[in-house]
């Protein structure tokens, strides 16, 4: 039985975490959970896998939460994700907090030699090297979420990593994928939030739209697999079918094919190298789908992919900056206080605006962030 800490409780991945959990109770207990600020979602969760732990976002939320439940002890911010995170009945961390707010509770899981499950993206943006430093230190095994780099992860399994050419990250382009540029103009938060293949929390559909999240999964797969941004390319694939491939020094490709599920890579990245029978999951059928389609990435139409290629390139504070900017000028746009054309400009202007510090340690990052932060609302306020 593993004893699982999961960050985002409440969210999509946190959800789809606990269906798994729920579906293999025989293998895994919910040991801790943490969540923001939505007690209402969270109070049944809490009731059906009695945590010994929670985490909430403030003390306005805790004494919110205190009255519903028993013999759960709740805890409050960093200082709480942090210590049910490096917890010594923690053996697993899935990290599914959205943003960068769970980077220091994840290096502290490492330290200590815990599993971690990240489908945190934010985190390997924002403090890459930090992060992958302590997993060769520690030797913690850190598996990925993310559908892309789960299936880069299971092509490059048993593979000699010397003789990959390429890792090939698809993009199904968001809900407006087939807009011009002229026609993103007026488009609203609601189209932004209609994925066509994927339902996911509301900040990671609108990266979709915009195609940062292609960018962060580039950053991501650049510290995941310890590949030079060279040798990373994108194609635009609507079907979402192939959820990535890796070509080899010999031309031969690896592609991981299957429906756009995330209880997949989730289930893969908390039993490798089992894998789990998964019945409410839907088979792929090819001959149904009939055809898949491939089209070359345009970098004038998808402008943030090509600033995360170049943040990445240029490395240390500016990916912290890219990362920083993103989260702040989505939350505006779901606020409805920018457009969503804004988004863009928004954290070009930021990224123009800062001078890079290479080798960056985690008190400059968090500096940079928080800096980054208050720039990016002064361009609205
Ligand atoms: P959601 O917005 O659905 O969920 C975010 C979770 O984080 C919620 O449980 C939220 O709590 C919690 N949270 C937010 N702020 C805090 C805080 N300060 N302290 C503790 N918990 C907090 O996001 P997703 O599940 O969609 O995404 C989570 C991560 O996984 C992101 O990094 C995303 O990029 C990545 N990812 C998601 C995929 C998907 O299919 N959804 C696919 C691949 C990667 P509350 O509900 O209270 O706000
Ligand atoms: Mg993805």
């Amino acid at each position: 039985m593993k004893k699982i800490t999961l960050l985002g409780a409440t969210g999509s991945i946190g959800i789809q975490t606990l269906d798994v959990m729920r579906e293999y109770n025989d293998k895994f207990q919910l040991y801790a959970l943490a969540f923001g600020s939505n007690v209402q979602q969270a109070i049944p969760i809490i009731k059906e896998f009695s945590p010994k732990k929670v985490v909430v976002k403030d003390e306005k939320v805790k004494q919110e939460l205190i009255g519903h439940i028993d013999h759960t002890k709740v805890l409050v911010g960093h200082e709480g994700l942090i210590e049910v995170s490096k917890d010594d009945e923690t053996d697993i961390l899935v990290n599914a907090v959205m943003g960068s707010v769970g980077l220091k509770a994840t290096l502290h899981a490492i330290q200590q030699g815990k599993h971690i499950a990240i489908a945190n993206k934010e985190t390997l943006v924002t403090a890459g090297h930090l992060v992958m430093d302590e997993v060769k230190k520690h030797q913690v095994s850190f598996l990925p979420v993310d559908s892309e780099h789960s299936a880069i992860f299971q092509c490059l399994n048993g593979e000699n990593k010397d003789q990959v050419n390429k890792i090939i990250l698809t993009a199904s382009g968001g809900s407006f994928r087939d807009k011009s540029r002229r026609e993103l103009e007026g488009v609203t938060v609601t189209d932004a939030l209609k994925h066509p293949n994927w339902s996911m929390g509301a900040k990671i559909t609108v990266d979709s739209a915009t195609m940062m999240n292609k960018g962060l999964e580039v950053i991501e797969a650049h510290w995941l697999f310890d590949v030079p941004y060279s040798q990373i390319d994108v194609v635009l694939h609507k079907e979402s079918v192939i959820h990535s491939m890796v070509e080899f020094s010999d031309s031969c490709v690896i592609a991981q094919l299957g429906t756009p599920d995330m209880k997949v890579p989730i289930q893969y990245a908390l039993t490798y190298p089992d894998r789990l029978d998964l019945p409410q999951t839907k088979k792929l059928n090819l001959v149904d789908i009939g055809q898949l389609n491939f089209n070359k990435m345009d970098f004038n139409r998808f402008p943030c992919l090509k600033m995360a290629f170049d943040a990445g390139r240029e490395g240390g504070t500016m990916t912290t900056v890219l990362n920083a900017a993103n989260e702040v000028c989505v939350d505006l746009f779901l606020n409805g206080k920018i457009s969503f054309l804004a988004i863009e400009s928004m954290i070009e202007r930021a990224l123009n605006q800062h001078k890079v510090i290479k080798t960056p340690d985690l008190e400059t990052i968090l500096e940079v962030d928080q800096q980054t932060r208050k720039l990016v609302q002064s361009y609205v306020d």
